[in-house]
């Protein structure tokens, strides 16, 4: 039986600590918060409640195959239901499109009827020529541990392509709308698609496949379901405990030393940005944090357009309504995101693009980008990417025997399927006890 340390109680550490527990490791997790769940959990005042960050996740077989895994299965802890439609569009033409989530045959209708005949086929081919990307990509990288030793030529050139997908998208896609859509994965999370290889278009289609799913009360009802897990798994969980540095001799990681003390361990998984660890920071000195978005939580209450669970408001700035949150009878629960040139308040621009809630607001929360960093020690979003290269810090095996990287700052991308799937792979990687 080894003993692991898991460093951070985000989705990625969690979700890590309670496979690595069931494959029978002692496992001890540092979360420096005084709960987990990092970015999964809830803003509250006033009887309002939103997520505070994630409030749908694509390809819910991740979240499932780690309840099965760990025990349970996600059905006898919470519900995932599918969000229809997926996300509704408005662009600055006036035009509205109801993304349905789930089905090619589905959204190529819908964009034909609200953009224009003949761009439903263009769209749904854009998305499909991902589908061979997806499945390599699956094969060798996100489902299973990268090797270069084990892996063909052709994907290792997928992976380091020198496509972008700004270059991807303008090639394929005519319509300035369809191109707005193709690219709000990227955007949203803070990533210039000029810096962000072809493949990660494989999002569409992942959306496309496997539709967008969330939890009836909050995504961040995710949080106590782990929590739940960790205690029934047998994990020790030390919360309000921040891992300074990792402990190496002779290139091996030791064990973590903590603001409260030291912890020996044969293995670390490392799910915060490793730029905050000492030992690791030089390893990934070029690398910068993709920036979170301006949020703004608004409690609602009167009369109030009926909204989907997201609307895109596109443009410059872009702006994301989520309208999942819970609210006192009457009212509604919004959060509101914000990416681009956001130079006045969220709700003065919210209202320039035609929902002004301004005499509904009964409570409101603001999370700049600095206060969210500074919440979790670290951005929710990972990675920035800066270019081809960037995908090598990402793969790179952390240059310590023992030492594996989950979480948003190694995956693919941020996102819990991407963040799920890194937990996964590590706990392979690390083998049984
Ligand atoms: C506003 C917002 C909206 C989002 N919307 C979505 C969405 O709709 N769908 C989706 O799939 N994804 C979404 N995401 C992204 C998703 O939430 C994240 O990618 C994911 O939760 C990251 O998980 P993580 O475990 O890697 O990191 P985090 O959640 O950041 O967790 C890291 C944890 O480590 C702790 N920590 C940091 N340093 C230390 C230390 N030195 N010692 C001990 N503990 C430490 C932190 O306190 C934190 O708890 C959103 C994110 C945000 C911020």
């Amino acid at each position: 039986m080894s003993r692991v340390v898991v460093v951070g109680g985000g989705f990625g550490g969690t979700a890590a600590a309670a496979r690595l527990a069931k494959q029978g490791h002692q496992v001890t997790l540092v979360e420096r918060l005084d709960r987990l769940g990092g970015a999964v959990g809830f803003v509250e005042r006033e009887g309002y409640r939103w997520d505070a960050g994630p409030t749908s996740t694509a390809l819910p077989a991740v979240v499932r195959d780690l309840f099965r895994k760990s025990g349970r299965p996600l059905e006898r802890e919470l519900e995932l239901v599918p969000v229809e439609p997926m996300r509704e569009h408005r662009f600055e033409d006036g035009t509205v499109l109801a993304m349905p989530s789930g089905s090619r045959s589905a959204q190529l209708e819908a964009v034909d009827a609200t953009l224009g005949a003949g761009l439903g086929q263009q769209w749904v081919d854009h998305v499909h020529a991902f589908a061979d990307t997806w499945d390599v990509l699956r094969r060798v990288y996100l489902e299973r541990p990268w090797s270069p030793d084990h892996v063909d030529k052709a994907s290792a050139a997928l992976l380091h392509t020198r496509t972008t997908l700004q270059k991807v998208v303008t090639r394929t896609l005519k319509d300035e709308r369809l191109r707005e859509v193709a690219l709000l994965p990227t955007r949203l999370d803070g990533h210039d698609p000029r810096n962000v290889p072809a493949w990660m278009g494989m999002w569409a289609y992942v959306e496309q496949n496997f539709g967008v799913w969330t939890v009836p009360g909050g995504m961040g009802r995710l949080a106590a379901a782990m929590t739940k897990r960790l205690g029934e798994r047998k994990v020790e969980v030390l919360l309000g405990t921040s891992a300074v540095d990792l402990r190496v001799h002779a290139g091996r990681v030791v064990g973590v030393d903590t603001d409260r003390g030291s912890l020996d361990a044969d293995v670390v998984v490392v799910a915060i940005d490793p730029r905050g660890l000492p030992v690791l920071a030089p390893h990934v000195s070029r690398t910068m944090p993709a920036i979170p978005p301006v949020l703004c939580h608004l409690g609602l209450s009167g009369d109030l357009p009926d909204l989907p669970h997201e609307v895109v408001l596109h443009g410059d700035p872009t702006l994301v309504v989520r309208t999942n949150g819970t609210a006192p009878a009457g009212g509604a629960a919004w959060t509101v995101l914000g990416r681009g040139r956001l130079s006045e308040d969220v709700t003065v621009a919210l209202a320039r693009r035609g929902i002004d809630v301004r005499r509904q607001i009964e409570v409101r929360v603001d999370r700049s980008p600095r206060d969210q960093v500074e919440e979790l020690a670290g951005s929710a979003y990972g990675m920035l990417w800066q270019g081809r290269t960037t995908i090598d810090r990402k793969l790179a095996a952390t240059p310590y025997a023992g030492v594996y990287g989950v979480g948003a700052h190694a995956a693919a991308g941020a996102g819990l399927p991407f963040v799920g799937l890194s937990a996964a792979v590590a706990a392979e990687r690390i083998g049984p006890a």
